[in-house]
């Protein structure tokens, strides 16, 4: 395969985990340290969602979905810090957030006509640069020979003070039960889906965030990252 080979040359730092562990900001900053490219692929299953919401389609193969994909344009557009996900060049990064693209990014993303259309987009993005790729089945799936995987976790109430947190400062006032629920649901939604379900790579390092702050875990894996390559490793 065409893009197998140019894997090898581009530096993959995998970063799975269940919903809410830290990965997303963390792998933000930690691109930003490396000066990697951060690819979020939960943005691209929430992209894939939010499209199929708006075109009603159901989380079920249909020759409708088959065509959705066929058409599909996702980009990110970095602006300093900030990373916009873009849809036929709409800006949909709020959107993908939304309570309703959450309840629903599970089921599809189990669907694997929608897997295979955005492991091919994760991998060419993969060849062409240094990447810092969160997810749930990078190490596993999409990266299988990443030089450098990690696999967050944090105790679920932890999680879910988290993200209640986030939200808020969005300015929506779920209850935490209410998020407890869901991050339980989708974790069990996640891991027990027949393709690509969320899953340690067995050559992934563990890091337990419950105790640690955002700085802290950031400079695990960075500096984890930065001493290897500087060995040469
Ligand atoms: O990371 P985030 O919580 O935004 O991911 C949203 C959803 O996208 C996950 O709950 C999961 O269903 C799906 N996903 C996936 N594989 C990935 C990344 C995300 O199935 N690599």
């Amino acid at each position: 395969m065409l893009f197998e080979d140019a894997i090898t040359v581009s530096t993959i730092v995998a970063i799975d985990g269940p919903a809410a562990s830290g990965k997303s900001t963390t792998a933000k900053l930690v691109a930003q340290r490396l000066r990697f490219m951060h690819l979020d692929t939960g943005a691209m299953y929430r992209a894939v969602t939010l499209v199929c919401l708006e075109s009603q389609l159901a989380p079920q193969e249909s020759p409708q979905l088959t065509q959705l994909l066929a058409d599909l344009d996702i980009q990110f557009k970095t602006t300093g810090a900030d990373q916009c996900t873009l849809v036929d060049g709409r800006d949909v990064t709020m959107e993908i957030r939304s309570a309703e693209v959450t309840r629903q990014v599970s089921a599809f993303s189990a669907l694997p006509e929608i897997r295979e259309r955005l492991l091919d987009m994760q991998r060419r993005i993969g060849a062409a640069h240094d990447v810092v790729c969160e997810g749930r089945d990078i190490g596993t799936r999409v990266f299988p020979d990443a030089r450098f995987k990690f696999y967050l976790v944090a105790d679920l109430e932890v999680r879910a003070q988290r993200r209640l947190d986030e939200l808020q400062l969005a300015g929506q006032q779920p209850s935490l039960a209410a998020i407890v629920e869901e991050l339980r649901e989708r974790d069990r939604e996640d891991s027990t889906r027949e393709h690509s379900p969320l899953r340690k790579a067995e050559d992934a390092i563990i890091i337990d965030t419950t105790g640690l702050t955002i700085e802290e875990q950031v400079d695990l894996i960075a500096a984890h990252v930065e001493t290897r390559l500087q060995q040469g490793d």
